[in-house]
């Protein structure tokens, strides 16, 4: 059986076509530049991927949609009603969710007759308590606009925790883990009896870690400070924190961990700044969520960097030992959250066609 899954971002989209029953990839590829002559809208980079994959015999769609809000605690099929939903969430996240719910509707339109199901990045920490999500500001404000972490990251969270069980032989709801995804996009989760329970990233994929190009955890008071000082408006302090600040902003060289190894090799002084730095909050992290879970079997690593620099994993576990006990692994594991939404996808619309 077939399954597509799609990922659109502000300007590209991406898909892998992948045959469930053997859990295998048999194609994948992007359309970048959605917005520019190249290619105008999520509409017409959708047509194309349509048309590349000819005539594939499409069981279901998956897409992956940044932001669920409270309503989505799992993947869900997308039904009119789910649509409209997805619409309204589009102010909790202006740049994530309309480019999904672009490529859901083009592939309603395309692919008329094929079941489609959302995976949120969301759902996976909507375990997480009220002390862990709510901020420390007038109950009223999270009422009235739903101020609240929600966490992202979840489908690669879930992912590698699931994954993480099977290498330690032993069975998810007896472990407490932390899982680092670090990308471009950096968060940790602790993840107990399966659960997450916390996570750093917030209302927005803001806060928490250094990241990239974001800056993470910051006093909302330097915010407000800046903004007077430069004169800057909304926007450009929007772009400052998420798009020039983190290893780039520290280093002033690169937001690529590659560049600033290779630079900080050199003996370049600012790159061995942003290293430390994101070192050092990822540690703060693992104590965190070491007493928050109130013990800890293993630290886990993936994505970009979790997954290709294990001199940094390296690092970070120094000296963590005298920490968290001698016993606590720390482990890489290749995330993979398209094969999550495939088998996600999968069991939704099994799960329909059994019901009919
Ligand atoms: P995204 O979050 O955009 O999906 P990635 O997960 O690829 O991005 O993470 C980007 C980071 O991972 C960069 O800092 C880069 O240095 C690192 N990275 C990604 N792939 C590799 C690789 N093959 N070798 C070394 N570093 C890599």
């Amino acid at each position: 059986m077939l399954i597509l899954v799609i990922n659109c971002g502000s300007s590209s989209a991406k898909y892998q076509l992948f045959d469930i029953s053997r859990r295998k990839l048999l194609a994948k590829g992007a359309i970048e530049r959605i917005g520019s002559p190249v290619c105008q809208n999520h509409y017409i980079a959708i047509e194309r991927i349509v048309k590349t994959l000819g005539s594939a015999a499409i069981a279901g769609i998956g897409h992956r949609v940044v932001h669920g809000q409270e309503e989505f605690k799992e993947s869900a099929l997308i039904t009119p009603k789910v649509l409209r939903s997805l619409e309204k969430s589009s102010e909790l996240a202006p740049l994530h969710n309309p480019p999904s719910i672009a490529g859901i509707k083009a592939c309603a339109d395309l692919l008329k007759e094929i079941p489609q199901v959302a995976v949120f990045d969301t759902s996976f920490h909507h375990t997480l308590p009220p002390r862990a999500f709510l901020y420390g500001l007038p109950y009223g404000l999270y009422a009235k606009y739903r101020i609240r972490r929600y966490g992202f990251h979840g489908t690669s969270h879930r992912f590698v925790a699931n994954k993480a069980a099977g290498c330690l032989k032993r069975p998810l709801k007896r472990l407490k883990l932390i899982t680092c995804h670090l990308g471009n996009g950096c968060s940790m989760t602790a993840v107990m009896g399966g659960k997450s329970i916390d996570t750093s990233m917030g209302f927005t994929p803001l806060e928490g870690l250094v990241m990239g190009t974001r800056s993470g955890d910051i006093d909302a008071a330097a915010v407000l400070y800046l903004m007077k000082k430069e004169r800057l408006s909304i926007n450009k302090m929007n772009d400052l924190l998420n798009k020039r600040s983190g290893l780039l902003g520290i280093s002033g060289l690169s937001n690529d961990m590659r560049d600033l190894r290779r630079a900080a090799s050199k003996g370049d002084r600012r790159a061995r700044l942003a290293i430390d730095i994101f070192v050092y909050r990822i540690k703060k992290y693992i104590g965190a969520y070491h007493a928050a879970m109130a013990g800890l079997d293993a630290v886990i690593f993936t994505a970009g960097i979790g997954e290709n620099h294990p001199w940094l994993v390296k690092r970070i576990e120094r000296g963590m030992g005298a920490v968290v006990g001698k016993k606590v692994k720390f482990l890489v594991i290749p995330t993979n959250e398209e094969l999550l939404i495939a088998e996600d996808t999968y069991k939704i619309i099994n799960k329909e066609t059994s019901n009919q």
